[in-house]
């Protein structure tokens, strides 16, 4: 994101807060939504001229013949689909690499930019996410000291309009994390990581974020010689399952992504190298996928073809699987939303019909990210996200790049 783009978009959405703030102040309102189709993404079929009746922030009904009362506002979308919001199973909103400075590499990034400038950061990224239709982020970790948990605590409080954001705290690993520390500066990766080897560690480690407000836990299985054995992995399920949270699973090598699969992780993020034995061990297991396929733009035309190919034989498989994306950097003329959304050209290269790409951003995200009996799908008592195409995205998943339409909770902040 270019500073100029990012300044008009804070400043933009600084007023959309405002009017968030005016509506909680006068009470619940009522907007009557007109949709010329409205689209289940579980199901990928869409029903013909539909009014969503919205009151507060919450979905009151849903029908072709809703009643609408005189006080609401009506928002015509009879040409438009209308849909759930989308999610992004895997963000680092509280983290922005700008490759020119940082060499492309977020360990120079967590160096010069402190905690509460990454808060900051993450109302602009989560912002931006919304604008491109995101309504509900899992935020994985890469925060500094806890700026997820005050990003959260901020939306979630309606100082700042964002998407719905469920955290993970500090990322759980072994000694060293991902970075390559040096002995006489052993610190450098505090607070990005909680390094945890022995099984009090890693009970500890976990304890520790969920205190400071974590609500899933990531750890990192590999990137080190020495990884996580199938049980420390099983041994940290069963801590956080105790406490009916999920963990996440980094893994980026063959082992680290088998030894998670073989542990029944609740998902394994990227699983760049996996085999499709592996594959089938996850789908045995449970374990959703957030592949992650980056794109030529955050990566590069070689790897690119590495993730295409291993989403096309997951999508074969069959292993569950929840849209993730892993952007955090900043590039010219792009925002954190337009990189985000741009995962779709993966999806369409591996031959993943688009049906199914829906339901991995919409309905098993939300089952993955736990937020299912909320938000994820269009009924009455449901949270109130809901986005607007000018297609069909069922027909045609490039019209996804261009959602006209964004309610947040009951709040619009983008109409055509
Ligand atoms: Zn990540």
């Amino acid at each position: 994101m270019k500073l100029r783009t990012f300044a008009l978009a804070v400043s933009a959405l600084v007023f959309v807060s405002q009017a968030a703030f005016a509506q909680r102040q006068t009470g619940p309102q009522a907007v009557a939504i007109k949709a010329g189709k409205l689209l289940d993404p579980e199901t990928g079929k869409a029903a013909s001229n539909q009014v969503i009746l919205v009151e507060g922030n919450l979905i009151k009904e849903i029908g072709a013949n809703v009643a609408i009362p005189s006080r609401a506002k009506v928002i015509d979308l009879s040409h438009s689909t209308v849909l759930p919001g989308l999610m992004d199973a895997h963000t680092h909103l509280c983290m922005t690499v700008i490759p020119d400075r940082d060499a492309n590499n977020y360990y120079i990034t967590t160096l010069l930019d402190p905690t509460p400038y990454r808060a900051i950061q993450g109302v602009a990224n989560g912002q931006a996410m919304l604008q491109s239709g995101f309504t509900t982020v899992r935020d994985i970790g890469n925060a500094g000291n806890y700026a997820d948990t005050a990003l959260r605590q901020a939306i979630e409080a309606g100082w700042v309009i964002g998407p719905t954001v469920v955290n993970s705290g500090i990322i759980i690993s072994v000694y060293g994390g991902q970075f390559h520390l040096q002995p006489e500066k052993k610190d450098l990766a505090t607070p990005e990581y909680l390094f945890a080897d022995t099984r009090d560690e890693m009970r500890k480690a976990i304890r520790q974020n969920v205190h400071y407000g974590a609500e899933f836990i990531k750890i990192v299985v590999d990137d080190q010689r020495y990884i996580y054995s199938v049980d420390d992995l099983k041994f940290m399920v069963a801590e956080v399952h105790a406490m009916g949270l999920k963990l996440a699973a980094h893994c980026w090598t063959y082992q680290g992504a088998h030894n998670a699969a073989e542990a029944g992780v609740d998902s394994i993020e990227h699983g760049f190298r996996m085999t499709d034995e592996d594959l089938e061990l996850a789908k045995r297991n449970n374990v959703t996928l957030v592949g992650t396929e980056f794109t030529v733009k955050t990566s590069n035309a070689e790897e690119h073809k590495i993730w295409v190919d291993r989403l096309k034989r997951a999508y074969k498989i069959g292993v569950n699987m929840a849209f993730g994306t892993d952007v955090d950097v900043q590039l010219p003329g792009e925002t954190r939303g337009t990189l985000t959304i741009d995962y779709i050209t993966s999806w369409k290269e591996a031959g993943v019909p688009a049906a199914d790409t829906l339901r991995a951003m919409t309905v098993n995200a939300a089952r993955l990210i736990g937020v299912d009996k909320q938000r994820g799908f269009l009924k009455p008592g449901l949270h109130a996200d809901i986005i607007a195409t000018a297609e069909n995205p069922v027909d045609n998943i490039d019209t996804l790049r261009s959602v006209s339409f964004v309610m947040k909770d009951g709040v619009i902040v983008k109409q055509p």
